[in-house]
């Protein structure tokens, strides 16, 4: 199966039988057709035809015919589906990371190294976790009565997903999900369907049932609305940016569906004048330039203690010099392409913009010529001095750019790392406990790290506050973001009138 499906991939036309995946099949869409370019190299990679309002339909219809076996599927049924799509994906990890790198332009050392990993635990985690569902409880609560307290799955699930880690994100929606006994309608972004497709694909090889993971891909307002206003689709799950997030809440609320939003980040990295300055420096250019920077959890904001500023700057510039920029197939190279060449020159854009304002670039700042220069690329970029109040630092740039301001007090640090309309993940950067303590208390945040920035495990739940949104991803948590509470009383008093219906009429 793996070595079939790599020969077809590197074929040049990479689903030769359709970019939706309905009912345990390949099939072709009924809407637009587009083209989907190669973000290292600007050449057109293949030509997709998208899901129309149809397809949607017959995806949803796919998954709610699944949904009553596999809702009562067992635990330990469901648990052992989800090990061997483990093995599945572990099967085709290569041709996973080939085609994560070569859609997103990301470098194969991250999408091998982290992309699948990171989403073969997943299955793992939630393979265990889906026979640890908690919240079943039995008690009296009233006199003569019996409580039962069930946790249900909620039905289909339409998920929307962004294309920064399509086959992350495609893992952290669909296995929570699934695991919990729905079925799943997911939509990953139009740039990077592939992973997506292949992970279905893998499922459906694990002997995962028809129906209960389907793909849909196309534009958000042709796909992605029709799958949220869907009047068969309980919930929606959406990963993408806060503008969007922001108007699929307003379109659920139509048909009053469930939503759970991760959206966007403007983590801020807070270095208090006791810390390890090389340790600090290093965290922070690994986490501004993971992924090129389009993390949600990704370091934008450095805030440095005065005493501190200057040689931390001084480091981290001379660290992202150093940064190999490369094509993303290359081994040696640390940072591939950004997502496409729109969003590089948005991101140059920001930076310009600040530097005409009288910020000082102290790395990068430019895109790369010479053989890079036909794609996506820019390069590491160190901003110093943009006003806290400037667009560099309140909005999203979403690419491999950090901005660093000083700071003199705690209370001043703290605060600035908290002044934006975002509230994803922070860090906090010092070697005293009772700082340590303050920052992990008043950061407002959904993940702090202390002297760390980035790692993300499967037990770790992830998810946001204020502009970030809401519900979290990973962890036992998003299991229960997944299952509706069901009370079920039974009643064991004989009597036919019984006392507490006095308050409502007399007549015995
Ligand atoms: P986006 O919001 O533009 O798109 C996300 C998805 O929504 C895509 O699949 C897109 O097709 C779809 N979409 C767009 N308009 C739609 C509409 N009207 N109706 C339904 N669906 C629609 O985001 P993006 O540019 O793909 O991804 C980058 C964003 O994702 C950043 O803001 C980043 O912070 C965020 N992100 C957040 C997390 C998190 O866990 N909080 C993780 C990864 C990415």
């Amino acid at each position: 199966m793996s070595g079939e499906a790599t020969a077809r991939f590197s074929g040049g036309q990479a689903f030769p039988d359709g970019h939706q995946f309905i009912n345990g099949t390949y099939r072709h869409g009924h809407g637009e057709e587009a083209e989907r370019i190669n973000p290292a190299t600007g050449d057109t990679a293949e030509t997709l035809r998208y899901a129309d309002a149809g397809d949607v339909d017959a995806a949803v219809g796919a998954a709610r015919a699944a949904f009553p076996a596999w809702s009562r599927s067992t635990p330990a049924e469901r648990s052992d589906a989800l090990h061997l799509l483990a093995a599945q994906l572990r099967d085709r990890a290569d041709l996973l990371a080939a085609v994560e790198s070569e859609q997103t332009g990301k470098s194969i050392r991250l999408a091998s190294g982290f992309d699948v990993p990171g989403t073969i635990d997943n299955a793992v985690f939630f393979a265990g976790a889906a026979r640890a569902l908690d919240g079943l409880a039995a008690g009296e609560y009233a006199r003569d009565a019996t409580s039962m307290i069930r946790r249900e799955a909620v039905g289909v699930v339409g998920s929307i997903t962004p294309w920064n880690y399509p086959l992350q994100m495609a893992g952290w929606k669909i296995l929570p999900a699934v695991a919990a006994g729905n079925t799943i309608v997911l939509k990953p972004s139009e740039l990077t369907p592939g992973t997506s497709l292949l992970f279905a694909e893998a499922a459906a090889a694990a002997g995962i049932p028809d129906g209960v993971i389907n793909i849909v891909t196309g534009s958000g307002r042709t796909a992605g609305e029709a799958l949220v206003t869907h009047p068969d689709v309980a919930m929606t799950s959406f990963t993408g940016s806060t503008a969007v997030g922001r108007h699929i809440m307003a379109l659920a609320a139509r048909t009053g569906k469930r939503v759970h939003l991760e959206l966007g980040g403007k983590a801020p990295l807070v270095v208090f004048d006791d810390a390890d300055v090389e340790a600090a420096a290093h965290g922070a250019v690994a986490a501004a330039i993971i992924n090129g920077g389009q993390d949600c959890t990704a370091a934008t904001r450095a805030y440095i203690q005065r005493p501190l500023f200057e040689a931390f700057t001084a480091r981290v510039a001379e660290l992202m010099d150093r940064v190999v920029l490369g094509d993303p197939r290359d081994e040696a190279t640390d940072l591939g392409a950004l997502i496409s060449h729109a969003h590089r020159d948005r991101v140059a854009g920001f930076v310009t913009r600040a530097r005409d304002a009288g910020a000082r670039i102290l790395a990068g700042g430019s895109a790369p010529g010479g053989p890079l220069a036909a794609g996506a690329y820019y390069r590491p970029t160190l901003v110093a001095g943009a006003a806290q109040e400037s667009e560099i630092v309140q909005q999203e740039v979403f690419g491999p750019v950090l901005t660093a301001l000083p700071f003199d007090t705690d209370d001043e640090g703290l605060a600035l790392a908290n002044d934006t309309p975002y509230g994803l993940a922070a860090s906090a950067w010092t070697r005293d406990l009772n700082r340590s303590l303050r920052a992990a208390a008043e950061l407002s945040a959904g993940c702090v790290w202390i002297n760390e920035h980035i790692p993300i495990i499967s037990e770790m739940p992830h998810g946001g506050y204020k502009g970030s949104g809401f519900g979290k991803d990973m962890s036992a948590y998003s299991l229960q973001d997944y299952t509706n509470i069901k009370h079920v009383m039974m009643s064991r008093d004989t009597a036919a009138h019984k006392d507490w219906q006095d308050t409502v009429f007399r007549l015995r």
